[in-house]
């Protein structure tokens, strides 16, 4: 088992070889006009039985009260069920710690990241993303025009806030956006740089923290503070860790200008079948605590496992992690895939290093096997 520590290091080892880490928390913040990635992605329909470690997905569903409750509601779903989407909101605000009037649920977080892209950002109110990090956000708010600066991760894996607040402050950026923990590294930002950061950046760029991978990690959320700040807009997922990827919803939390903002661009009701998985999901005792163990077990395994064979991983607290696999990314994303194991792309800023979704421990012992015969078909 491999610990934060010795994953750090790791990590500080992989920026200090040079290899495709390409000025790692050292080089200014760079515009990238069009953010659209180049690199080949992962086949979508891959051949039935192949292990699907590609889309952080969660390779358990729904918890079995979840797939209960979304069955059980089909009958009644000749009905928009308003009032549903009003528990869910309410229950999720109140275990959450915020007022209802702060929440708003959409069909996953894709929506309001879509939404941001288009009410904050423009020709002349840009954004400032990490390097690496989740595209897409930015490759929309490039395909409108504006311009997007990219800010390569600090060595540690965290956002590289300092240079994230002078790239705000040069541009006039309309929208900062951190990914905690970030995909596609699964590294995190520490609660103190989060808050340093919103100290710090311009009163007009507004800050929005997705924290689609949180549950998985030890992290503190950031989503109390939107009872006292206008600025802040936090986005939640029931994909990741409560398995619903497929059923769609999603949370903004934010002051109630900012969620109008949000809401300005067109209401649609939610599919009843999601709003019931995800009031069970929400009060079923005990089902984030046993997913996120069971999650950080069988990634810590198959981390130290490949770390063992000298292959660098970042350290990550979510349900994917990133592999040096010391060749390009591409070709053995592709040389996984022929072996039944899709796995994740790798990023421009660093070819060689490709992202890994956690899946089971059968389907974590696959990708071992596949692993194996890549690396011993290109001896
Ligand atoms: N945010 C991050 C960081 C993600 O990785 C993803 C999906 O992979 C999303 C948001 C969007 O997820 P969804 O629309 O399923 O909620």
């Amino acid at each position: 088992m491999s610990s934060p520590v010795s994953s750090r290091r790791s990590f500080l080892q992989l920026a200090g070889t040079g290899l495709a880490l390409s000025g790692i928390g050292l080089a200014p913040a760079s515009t990238a006009p069009a953010a659209t990635s180049s690199v080949v992605l992962p086949t979508r329909s891959a051949p039935a039985g192949s292990v699907l470690l590609n889309f952080n997905e969660s390779p358990y569903g729904p918890a079995p009260a979840a797939q209960a409750a979304a069955r059980d509601i089909v009958a009644g779903s000749g009905r928009y069920l308003f009032a549903l989407a009003g528990e869910l909101r309410d229950t999720f605000a109140r275990q959450e710690g915020v007022d209802k009037d702060r929440v708003r649920l959409f069909p996953g977080s894709s929506e309001p990241l879509n939404r941001a892209a288009v009410v904050w950002t423009s020709p002349t109110a840009g954004l400032v993303v990490a390097d690496p990090t989740f595209e897409s956000l930015s490759d929309l708010a490039a395909a409108r025009g504006a311009t997007v600066a990219k800010v390569p991760l600090r060595a540690d894996g965290g956002h590289d806030v300092h240079a994230m607040v002078e790239a705000a402050q040069r541009m006039g950026a309309g929208l900062l956006y951190l990914c905690n923990p970030n995909n596609p590294t699964g590294s995190i930002t520490p609660a103190a740089d989060i808050a340093w950061l919103l100290a710090h950046k311009p009163k007009q760029t507004r800050l929005l923290v997705d924290e689609a991978y949180l549950q998985f990690s030890a992290q503190p959320s950031v989503i109390a503070q939107v009872m006292q700040r206008d600025d802040l807009i936090v986005l939640r997922t029931f994909s990741k860790l409560y398995g619903m990827a497929g059923l769609r919803l999603g949370v903004a939390a934010a002051h109630p200008d900012r969620l109008r903002e949000l809401a300005s661009l067109g209401d649609n009701p939610l599919p009843v079948t999601a709003l019931a998985a995800g009031l069970a999901s929400l009060r079923e005792p005990g089902l984030v605590a046993q997913r996120r163990e069971q999650n950080t077990r069988i990634r810590q395994a198959t981390v130290a496992w490949l770390e063992a064979r000298g292959f660098r991983c970042l350290p990550s607290e979510a349900n994917c992690f990133m592999v040096d696999v010391q060749r390009d990314g591409s070709a053995f994303t592709k040389a996984m895939a022929e072996r039944g194991v899709v796995i994740g792309r790798s990023w421009p800023i660093w070819p060689q290093v490709v992202r890994v979704s956690v899946g089971t421990e059968a389907e974590m012992a696959a990708f071992r096997t596949a692993f194996e015969n890549v690396v011993a078909a290109d001896r």
